[in-house]
């Protein structure tokens, strides 16, 4: 089986890479256009992606949309994550705001929903993986990417951050890692 990944994400590319190991992905070409993110829900972003690429391509299509969700900022920024800090703001700008807003301490999720469009039949699936964890007092790391340097994942639970884990402990218990097994899953040929 051959997945197309609808991201131009390279960080996404390379956890969704690892994660389904064995399954083949193919990434986006630069002909095809994605629609801008701006649904109120992770679904509808996703949705939005996958059925584009799948539109175009005819293939079996895979788009994820993620965010961080602060309690002590109701939610927010979830999902307007990727543009917090303002339109053309990148990942240290964000960071930088949710340093500001959120207390040290105070909890924090990780939400990924993937989308699974099939451009030949048109059959449309979803799946998603939570991730919690607690705001860190300051950065610490330097793998990962995103808000990973503060966010301390409760499945950890020594106070390191996400950008302290290896690829494989960060697979193992976050958002993306959850929602990709679940689609993998679901994907797997039923045998006897
Ligand atoms: P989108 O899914 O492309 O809309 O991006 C969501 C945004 O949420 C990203 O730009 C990151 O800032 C953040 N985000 C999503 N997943 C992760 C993660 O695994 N680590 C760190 N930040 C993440």
């Amino acid at each position: 089986m051959k997945l197309l990944l609808a991201t131009r994400n390279a960080h996404k590319l390379r956890e969704v890479g690892r994660v389904l190991d064995g399954i083949e992905i193919d990434s986006l070409g630069e002909d095809v256009q994605l629609p801008p993110e701006d649904g109120a829900t992770y679904a509808a972003n996703a949705l939005g992606k996958a059925r584009a690429a799948a539109r175009a391509t005819r293939r079996l299509v895979v788009a994820d949309d993620s965010g961080i969700e602060a309690a002590a900022l109701g939610g927010r920024p979830g999902v307007h994550s990727a543009r917090y800090a303002g339109e053309t703001a990148g990942d240290a700008e964000n960071l930088a705001l949710l340093i500001e807003q959120a207390p040290a301490g105070s909890p924090l999720a990780y939400v990924c929903v993937i989308a699974l469009v099939d451009g030949g039949d048109g059959r449309e699936r979803l799946f998603s993986g939570r991730c919690a964890g607690r705001m860190a007092a300051a950065p610490r790391g330097e793998r990962g990417f995103g808000y990973d340097p503060v966010f301390m994942p409760d499945d950890v639970g020594d106070g390191r951050t996400m950008a302290e884990l290896s690829d494989e402990h960060k697979d193992a218990i976050s958002h993306r890692g959850r929602a990709l097994r679940r689609m993998a899953e679901a994907l797997r040929p039923t045998t006897g």
